[in-house]
């Protein structure tokens, strides 16, 4: 798939970046050793220069040059990039692939990708025989997937044979990272060599503010100081552009949409200090964000206009936008950790860290001297928010990384070489799901099942819902729900309060139409409806649906289903048979994936989850089932939200004969054993002992559950 790059080159740009005067002794580096470190401030031009210098270079006559990226957004901004400054059409020689989107052709040479693909094509591919250079971008980042790449390739690296093994010549790695953790990185890489790209950085002044203090730890209020102190700066401050730190999405469009309000009232002749100023260009940078919108936000404002940039943390690290002069932190950051009060991996508001804010600041000194304005106290800084930030992998499930390890034969998940290690109790949860999921058998082992999940880029849980609706030939069901359940909100959620009722309106029709009882089924009908319409586009408008959304929708379940058809193939593939209606059918094959979210009426209309954690939720009002609790007793539900309540998302109603077998599973695995079966050091005898005691177990608590 080729996509056409529309905007101009500019050659000079790229001579002026610190990384140019480096470039032979760079290139040198590289072809001197398999793994090299190379570090340099952001901005420095690592990410977009070196593959090109490598390409230039003849590296690609042998392979790929591969380049991983943490966020998504900014594998294929950067590709963008790259293949604009190398004249190519994107997806020829320089191209990209992230889940569920592979902009690559076969005369791709530069390959952008997010560290999950690379992960994926190490299953397929340990040796990675397309590549000849292998870069690792961005990795004091400390995404999961990056840290567990760097594990792996260390791994292959200690044992000489496992390097060359399928290749005809050796790999060559490429760590590359902001000036931070330098020496822990390069420790951690058997003292590899560090190529250090020196580089300028001005001063930048920070100074705090006094909206956000140590109790307003979980206020959304931020959001009006953030726009009221980027106002001033505007007003206040030279000529310079402003890149403000929000969080996530809709608090960046609130924010935009704020922002512009006030800024439509500016009196330029008397409220701006720096009479060059004659406007305001207010552009939002978020993940999901249509590709065509995001390239403006690296363009000059045109003369006069100072550009103000509303961005999540992608604009930390990830991208650098030039000409920023100022920056307004709101101190805050959407961050995914393991809840300990509800079991589950959560997105969550929290503070940053000090070498976040540090890392965000230093943002305003690229080119000159720079100013940062912190919306927060001092006492918040020094009470609230942590030193570093805790690496993904210390605070998120490893239940997907686990299993892929178990599929690269990484039996010993426990004492593989971890950058900075997870605690145990993390592993031996993901062990304990995946043996639930029946992924891996009490020895630890991957079963056949276990080897059709870890072909599918989901969630394991919901893979087991797909590939159990698959055995039982109703597919169809289930693979448009996993491809919406897989792309941003759908449901157009309007800012304007008359607005809204009527989207809810529309929203609460569309599930009435399966009976209003089933987010599932929702989301089912909505894709088929939407699919068979001929006005796919106007059908959205019309029923406040995101037709973005739905377009990735309809290509993501195209993908799932090609996974599906060649697992489908293989002789092993299980088969069942079941007669029943499609409904029950759909919530059966939800329940097969979903056990681990069961919940039960507990009083009025609080549930309890039945996971051991025991934890009271509540139906979040988005759902169908909102204000029906009084008819229901058992539901599953996809995924939580945490406020002051804790809510659970996409909910369906079930019965407890489907689960009730499933249930004792949760409870069965012990962790005592599982330790054991991390390390592999058990014997049949014990492994027939404890089947024995659990079974004994298990028929107790069955019998003594009320139906
Ligand atoms: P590093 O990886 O060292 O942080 P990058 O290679 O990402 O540095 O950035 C080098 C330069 O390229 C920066 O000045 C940045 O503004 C510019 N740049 C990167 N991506 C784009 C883009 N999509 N459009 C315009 N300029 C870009
Ligand atoms: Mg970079």
């Amino acid at each position: 798939m080729f996509k056409k790059t529309s905007w101009k080159p500019n050659d000079s740009e790229s001579k002026h970046l610190p990384i140019y005067r480096h470039k032979t002794k760079l290139v040198q580096a590289v072809e001197d050793s398999t793994f090299l470190l190379v570090t340099g401030e952001t901005g420095s031009g690592k990410t977009t220069q070196l593959p090109q210098y490598l390409h230039e270079a003849g590296f690609c006559k042998n392979g790929k040059v591969g380049i991983t990226q943490p966020r998504r957004v900014a594998a294929i901004t950067v590709a963008q990039r790259v293949a604009q400054e190398m004249k190519c059409t994107l997806g020829r020689e320089v191209g990209y692939q992230v889940r569920f989107d592979d902009c690559t052709s076969q005369d791709t040479a530069v390959k952008y990708m997010t560290d999950g693909c690379l992960l994926r094509e190490v299953l397929a591919d340990p040796a990675l025989s397309q590549y000849s250079v292998v870069i690792l971008d961005e990795v004091h980042e400390r995404s999961l997937n990056t840290d567990i790449l760097l594990g792996l390739l260390k791994n292959i690296f200690s044992n000489p044979s496992k390097a060359t093994r399928g290749r005809a010549f050796p790999l060559k790695v490429v760590v590359m990272s902001a000036t931070m953790e330098t020496d822990k990185l390069s420790a951690f890489l058997s003292s590899c060599p560090v190529f250090a790209i020196p580089g300028r950085v001005f001063p930048v002044t920070c100074t705090f503010g006094s909206a956000v203090g140590p109790k307003d730890a979980e206020s959304t209020f931020y959001v009006k100081e953030v726009v009221k102190v980027a106002l001033d700066v505007h007003t206040g401050e030279k000529a310079g552009d402003i890149l403000v730190f929000l969080t996530g999405q809709s608090e960046i469009e609130r924010a935009c949409d704020l922002m512009f309000e006030k800024a439509e009232c500016i009196d330029y002749r008397y409220d701006v200090r720096d009479r060059t100023v004659e406007g305001l260009l207010i552009l939002p940078l978020y993940g999901s964000m249509p590709t065509d919108q995001q390239r403006q936000i690296f363009q000059p404002p045109p003369p006069g206009i100072r550009k103000c940039v509303v961005a999540t943390n992608i604009a930390a690290t990830s991208l650098t936008i030039n000409g920023i002069k100022y920056i307004v932190d709101s101190g805050f950051v959407k961050q995914l950790s393991h809840n300990s009060r509800v079991g589950m991996d959560v997105l969550e508001v929290v503070p940053i860290s000090k070498s976040e804010a540090q890392q965000r600041a230093g943002r305003a000194g690229r080119t000159s001297a720079g100013k940062c304005f912190r919306i927060y106290t001092e006492e918040f800084w020094e009470k609230c928010m942590p030193e570093y930030t805790v690496p993904e992998i210390q605070r998120t499930s490893l239940t997907a990384v686990v299993l892929t390890l178990k599929c690269l034969s990484v039996h010993d998940v426990i004492r593989f070489p971890y950058l900075d290690r997870p605690e145990e109790r993390f592993i031996l949860e993901a062990l304990k799901q995946l043996y639930q999921f029946d992924a891996i058998d009490r020895r630890g082992g991957v079963t056949k099942l276990g080897e059709l999940m870890v072909e599918f880029p989901l969630h394991p849980g919901l893979t087991r819902a797909l590939l159990r609706a698959a055995s039982l030939g109703c597919q169809d069901l289930l693979l448009p729900v996993a491809a919406m359940l897989s792309v941003e909100n759908i449901f157009i959620r309007p800012g304007h309060p008359d607005k809204q009722k009527e989207a809810d309106k529309k929203h609460r029709a569309l599930a009435a139409k399966t009976g209003g009882m089933n987010d599932f089924a929702t989301l089912l009908s909505v894709f088929q409806l939407c699919k068979s319409s001929d006005r796919p586009s106007a059908w959205c408008k019309d029923n406040w649906i995101h037709w973005r959304a739905l377009k990735s929708a309809f290509s993501v379940e195209t993908q799932l289903r090609e996974i599906l058809v060649r697992l489908q193939q293989r002789k092993d593939f299980p088969v069942e048979t079941f007669v029943g209606n499609k409904s029950e059918l759909l919530r059966r094959c939800l329940c097969t994936g979903y056990f681990t979210n069961v919940a039960r009426r507990s009083v009025g209309k609080v549930f309890c989850t039945m996971d051991g954690h025991g934890s009271m939720v509540h139906i979040h009002p988005a759902s169908s089932l909102f204000d029906q609790e009084a008819d229901l007793n058992w539901i599953v539900f996809h995924d939580v939200l945490v406020t002051s309540r804790v809510y659970v998302r996409t909910v369906c109603p079930i019965r407890y004969e489907w689960v009730k077998d499933l249930l004792p599973k949760l409870h069965e695995v012990d962790v005592y054993e599982l330790s054991s079966v991390a390390r592999e050091e058990v014997t049949d005898e014990e492994v027939t002992k404890w089947e024995t005691r659990e079974a004994a177990k298990r028929q107790q608590e069955v019998s003594a559950e009320d139906v």
